[in-house]
C-alpha cells in the first residue's frame, strides 16, 4: 500500500506542503506527475517554453529522488481523468495528497476526483502551498471578501504571524518515499513538443528588494526579480520569498506578492471573472475588434515606441516588464477598443509566468473593469509614459532598433487625442445604461 503525493504546480523538494504531510501519513509515498493533455492539446506553440520548463525541473526532479533516494516519479501522459484510472489500477492506494490549486479548471477537476476517490475509499488530503493567506483567510470582518486591494493588504499584514511563514521540513522526511525502480519518462518529442531554447530567468530575487521602490518601474533596468515564472510553478516557496521580503526594511516588494494573493482571493471567489468584467456593466462595452489592429499590436507594430518595445520583448523573451504591461493592456482596450480578454489570451500564450488571476487582474485593471480599476477616464498616454519611464530610450532602442531610423519606423496607428475621445465616449455610453 501506498500514498500518492501528486505534483502539479509545486514541483520542488523543499518545504512543499502537501509532500511534507504525505511522508508524514505513514506509508511509502509514490510521488506522481501528469502531463495533462487537456491542457497541453491546447497549447499552440509547439515549442511552449513552459513546457520545457515544466520537463527539465520534473527531469532534475527525477534525478535527485533516484540518486539519493532510490526513488523516482511516476509519469503519467494522459487527461488527468485517464491518468488516474490507470494509477488507480496500478497500486493500491491509501491516500492522495496535493495541493490547493484555485483556477477555476483545476476545482472542477479536483472535485471531480475527489468523488472518484471517496468512491473508492481512498483519503483525498490537499493542503494550501502557493500563498501565504488563501480563500477565506483574509476577509472582513463580517467575513465577505474584499474587493479592494489596500484593505486587504491591511488585514493581511495584521493576520501575519511567524506561524504563517514556517517552512515544512519536508527534506527531512524524504527517506519515507517507496523506492522503486525508475519509471520512463516520456520524451517531449512523444508529447508533440520539442524543445524550448528560451533562457529561463534564475530565482535570485534577495538582490533586487532593497532597491525595488525606486527601480521598479524602469524597464531598462533590472530593478524587477523576474521570479514570476518560478511562483508559477512552485520552484520557489512563497514562505521562503515572504519571509525574506518581511524581514527586509523596504516593504514595496512585499506588497507586490500581497497583490498576487489578492488575485487570486478575486479569482476564487469571483470565479467569473476569469472572462467577465467584475464589474458587470464593463460587458456591455462595444469593442471594436479590428483583427488588422490586433495583429499589430500583437507584433509590436503600433507606432507608439513603448508600447511596441513591450510587445516585441514579450514576443522574444516571455517576459514584459510590469510598467510596460499596464501601458500596452490599457492601449489595447482603450486606445484600439479591443476587448481585453484577447490581450488576456494573448499574454496567456505568451508569459512564462502566465498566472490566470494576476493576468485577469491586471487586464481587468488597464481596462477599468477589475476590482481597484484605473477608472475608465484615465487614459494611459504611451508618449508620456515614455518620458517618464524610459527617458534616454534605452529600452525602445533595444527592442525596437529602427526606432532611431523615422522612415522605418511607422506612423502611429491610431491619433492619442481622437483614441482618448474615442474611448472615453464608448465606455460612457455603456456605462450610462445602468
Ligand atoms: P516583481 O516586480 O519582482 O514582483 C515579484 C512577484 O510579485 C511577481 O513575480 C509576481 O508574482 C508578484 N507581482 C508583482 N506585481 C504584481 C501585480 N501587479 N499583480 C500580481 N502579482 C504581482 N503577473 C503574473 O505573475 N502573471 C501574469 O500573467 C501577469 N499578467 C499581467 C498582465 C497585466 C496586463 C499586468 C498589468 C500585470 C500582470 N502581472 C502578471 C503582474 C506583474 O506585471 C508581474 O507579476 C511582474 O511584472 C512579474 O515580474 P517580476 O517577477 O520581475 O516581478
Amino acid at each position: 500500500t501506498v500514498s500518492i503525493f501528486w505534483f502539479r504546480r509545486d514541483l520542488r523538494l523543499d518545504d512543499n506542503a502537501g509532500l511534507y504531510y504525505a511522508l508524514k501519513g505513514g506509508h511509502p509515498v509514490l510521488p506522481l506527475f501528469i502531463f495533462d493533455t487537456e491542457i497541453l492539446n491546447q497549447l499552440e506553440d509547439r515549442e511552449d517554453a513552459r513546457v520545457t520548463f515544466i520537463y527539465q525541473t520534473i527531469e532534475a526532479l527525477n534525478n535527485e529522488l533516484r540518486e539519493q533516494q532510490s526513488s523516482s516519479i511516476l509519469i503519467k501522459y494522459n487527461s488527468t481523468g485517464q491518468a488516474w484510472n490507470e494509477v488507480l489500477a496500478e497500486y493500491d492506494i491509501a491516500a492522495v495528497y496535493t495541493n490547493h490549486d484555485y483556477e477555476p479548471y483545476a476545482r472542477h477537476r479536483d472535485a471531480e476526483l475527489k468523488e472518484l476517490f471517496t468512491q473508492k475509499n481512498i483519503e483525498f488530503y490537499t493542503y494550501k502551498d502557493q500563498v501565504i493567506f488563501e480563500k477565506g483567510e483574509v476577509v472582513k470582518d463580517d467575513q465577505k471578501p474584499y474587493t479592494v486591494f489596500t484593505p486587504y493588504k491591511r488585514k493581511w499584514y495584521d493576520k501575519l504571524k511567524p506561524f504563517y511563514l514556517k517552512p515544512y521540513p519536508t527534506r527531512k522526511y524524504l527517506d519515507n518515499i517507496s523506492k522503486t525502480s525508475p519509471f520512463q519518462l516520456p520524451t517531449l518529442k512523444s508529447m508533440g513538443f520539442a524543445e524550448s531554447k528560451t533562457h529561463f530567468p534564475d530565482k535570485q530575487y534577495k538582490t533586487i528588494i532593497a532597491g525595488y521602490h525606486e527601480q521598479r518601474d524602469f524597464p531598462a533596468i533590472k530593478g524587477t526579480s523576474h521570479i514570476g515564472l518560478h511562483l508559477r510553478f512552485g520552484t520557489v516557496s512563497i514562505r521562503q520569498l515572504a519571509t525574506d521580503a518581511y524581514g527586509a526594511e523596504e516593504k514595496t516588494w512585499l506588497n507586490e506578492l500581497i497583490w498576487r494573493e489578492f488575485y487570486m482571493m478575486i479569482l476564487y471567489h469571483f470565479p467569473q471573472t476569469a472572462d467577465h468584467a467584475f464589474k458587470p456593466e464593463y460587458d456591455r462595452i462595444r469593442w471594436r475588434n479590428n483583427e488588422t489592429e490586433f495583429k499589430a499590436w500583437c507584433e509590436g507594430k503600433t507606432g507608439y515606441p513603448l508600447v511596441d518595445a513591450g510587445m516585441r520583448e514579450l514576443n522574444a523573451t516571455g517576459y514584459m516588464h510590469n510598467r510596460v504591461r499596464m501601458v500596452v493592456a490599457s492601449f489595447l482596450s482603450k486606445h484600439l477598443l479591443i476587448d481585453w480578454r484577447w490581450g488576456e489570451r494573448y499574454f496567456a500564450r505568451k508569459l512564462l509566468d502566465y498566472e490566470m488571476a494576476s493576468n485577469v487582474g491586471g487586464w481587468q485593471w488597464a481596462a477599468g473593469s477589475g476590482t481597484d480599476a484605473a477608472p475608465y477616464f484615465r487614459v494611459f498616454n504611451p508618449e508620456l509614459q515614455l518620458k517618464k519611464f524610459d527617458p534616454k530610450l534605452q529600452y525602445v532602442k533595444k527592442w525596437v532598433p529602427e526606432y532611431a531610423d523615422f522612415s522605418k519606423y511607422p506612423e502611429p496607428i491610431v491619433d492619442h487625442a481622437f483614441a482618448r475621445e474615442r474611448c472615453l465616449k464608448v465606455f460612457k455610453e455603456a456605462l450610462s445604461k445602468s
